[in-house]
């Protein structure tokens, strides 16, 4: 399980996340919607401790996340612990951020080669496995620039699944691909949501939203303004705000 608690940050004087208490129970999938600047991005970093809190904590299965208890205080861990606890943590951003000097099987290698879990030739044979998994069977031994966005972003999803995370993180996936490529890479989100992987995706793929997640998270200003199951947040939602954004992304 994924649980946000009670978090604030600020930018400057800028309240960027204003309160936020969230929990994604295991295996369950909440989609992130609201308008640019409310604060999505933030909530996911904040996640993994990329963006450190000013306030309020984030565990993953019971434990905390880039900060330890001393006495009544919260203090940061060391930048090891730290990339120990992301390990177990996948990111999957908007742009694809593969390596473009490595093939896919060594972009979907590489962490597990460089955290010492896996030998070479091990991790390289799993980045198969995981490749053929995303549909990119035959794909293995080309270089991004030889892919296109949805495969790439394929590529990105097997990398993060290389470490065998518990939960993946989803910042628009889909956001910087042409529409004919959205369904594929949605697909495999789809699939690994099956499979029982705790995910939090930040989408405006409303349809998308309602047939995969099993929570939907209204963010505005830094606030989470509405939350509940897709049929009623995108279908009847409560507040004005979240009517006046669905009718725009609809
Ligand atoms: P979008 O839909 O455009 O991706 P978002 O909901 O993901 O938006 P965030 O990226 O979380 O929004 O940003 C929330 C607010 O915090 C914005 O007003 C943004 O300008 C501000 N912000 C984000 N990162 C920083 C930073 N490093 N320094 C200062 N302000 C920042
Ligand atoms: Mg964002």
């Amino acid at each position: 399980a994924v649980e946000v608690s009670g978090a604030h940050k600020w930018y400057g004087p800028h309240h960027v996340l204003d309160g936020i208490d969230l929990t994604v129970p295991a295996g369950q999938v909440t989609a992130v919607l609201g308008p640019s600047g409310s604060g999505k991005s933030t909530l996911l970093r904040a996640v993994n401790h990329l963006e450190k809190l000013d306030a309020g904590h984030v565990r993953v299965n019971g434990e905390l996340i880039g900060v330890r208890r001393q006495g009544s205080r919260l203090r940061e861990l060391a930048p090891r612990a730290i990339r120990a606890q992301r390990a177990r943590i996948g990111f999957v951003f908007q742009g694809f951020n593969l390596f473009p000097h490595l093939t896919a099987v060594e972009n979907v290698a590489a962490a597990p080669v460089a955290t010492g879990r896996r030998t070479r030739a091990q991790a390289q044979e799993r980045a198969r496995e995981l490749l053929a998994g995303v549909g990119l069977g035959d794909k293995g031994d080309a270089y991004p620039r030889q892919l296109s966005g949805g495969q790439q972003q394929r590529v990105a999803i097997a990398r993060a699944l290389a470490l065998e995370p518990g939960v993946i993180l989803f910042d628009e996936p889909t956001s910087a691909l042409d529409p004919e490529l959205v369904g594929e890479v949605l697909a495999v989100i789809s699939a690994l949501a099956e499979g029982g992987t705790t995910l939090i995706v930040v989408t405006h793929e409303t349809g998308f939203a309602r047939e995969v997640a099993d929570d939907v998270v209204f963010l505005d200003g830094g606030r989470i303004v509405e939350q509940g199951p897709p049929e009623q947040v995108l279908v009847d939602p409560v507040h004005e705000r979240t009517r006046e954004f669905l009718s725009r992304v609809l």
